[in-house]
């Protein structure tokens, strides 16, 4: 991911070597080229245009007695917004001051929820935690067993839906698991929830409704990096219908164009939490925003 886009700024970079001092005209065309370059990375409009905003602004404003020369200078000022679109520091979960942290997950199937849940539960099992997941979707034949097999694997605990059982209610699991998460003494509960192919309304209720129950500490809306714009559209409309408090960004390892994960954080207002780089449960980090923008100017 972000091939393209690299290469493109660099070319941008490259042919401000050598300038002895920006123009305004230089400014104006370097502008110009970085718009298209973020453009055809398929980042969202409004983001373009606040990144261009800043970046000329900066640039026109750039201190000529610095150190740096000018293509050093548009080089720091791009990767400093990159890092602010990205969301700037780094978020960490919130951790509930009474036990057990409710982190639910949402978002499309196919979305990469039930493999993040198993990332979750490693990782939070390696911070020294005792995490519970919680299998919420019951609309995926074999989601309860996909989560199983993904508990197993980062050996944690699996709450679920007695087998044969399977029809019950979501709303009614999640509710029932953090009472069994209180009496078995596990202190994070993560909660995997059905996905549609598309947004609709009986999903977003779902959710909603097994929100309302589980009242989550973290509500992460976890998204498909390589679906290009339409991230941003589900993101606006599981802001609406659920809420969320971070994204998590999974298959960062695809060769997409990049720009849903550029546009998410600006559009939606929350931040950026975990990035999912592949299908096994190690492929899977905190999210730095600092070191997405290096990979980005390489
Ligand atoms: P869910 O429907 O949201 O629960 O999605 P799943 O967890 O079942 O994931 C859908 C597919 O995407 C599965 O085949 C996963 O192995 C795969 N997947 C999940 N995360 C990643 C990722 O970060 N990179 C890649 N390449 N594949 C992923």
């Amino acid at each position: 991911m972000f091939e393209t886009l690299s290469d493109r700024l660099d070319k941008v970079f490259t042919g401000l070597r050598g300038k002895g001092r920006l123009t305004d005209a230089d400014i104006d065309a370097t502008a110009r080229e970085i718009r298209i370059a973020l453009l055809e990375a398929d980042v969202a409009l409004p983001v373009v245009r606040a990144f261009i905003d800043a970046v000329k602004q900066r640039a026109r404003g750039a201190d000529v007695s610095q150190a740096l020369n000018p293509a050093q200078q548009v080089i720091k000022i791009v990767n400093e917004e990159l890092i602010g679109i990205l969301g700037g520091e780094t978020r960490r979960i919130r951790l509930a001051k009474q036990s057990p942290t409710v982190i639910m997950l949402a978002g499309l199937q196919g979305a990469g929820k039930t493999t993040l849940a198993g990332k979750l539960g490693r990782w939070l099992k390696e911070q020294g935690h005792t995490p519970l997941l919680v299998a919420c979707d019951l609309q995926r034949p074999n989601a309860v067993n996909q989560l199983s097999i993904v508990a197993g694997q980062a050996g944690v605990d699996v709450y679920a839906p007695e087998p044969g059982n399977g029809v019950g209610d979501p709303i009614r699991v999640a509710a029932d698991s953090i009472e069994h998460a209180r009496r078995t003494m596990h202190d994070v509960v993560v909660v995997d929830t059905a996905g549609r192919l598309g947004i609709d309304a009986e999903l977003m209720a779902q959710a909603a409704g097994i929100r309302d129950v589980v009242q989550p500490d973290e509500t992460l809306f976890v998204v498909d990096a390589m679906i290009g714009q339409d991230a941003v559209t589900t993101a606006t409309a599981f802001q609406e219908g659920v809420g969320f408090s971070g994204v998590v960004l999974t298959k960062l390892d695809g060769d997409a164009r990049g720009g849903a994960a550029l546009s998410v954080r600006h559009v939606t207002g929350q931040p950026i939490m975990f990035a999912s780089t592949g299908e096994k449960l190690t492929d899977f980090d905190v999210f730095h925003p600092e070191r997405m923008a290096s990979r980005i100017l390489g």
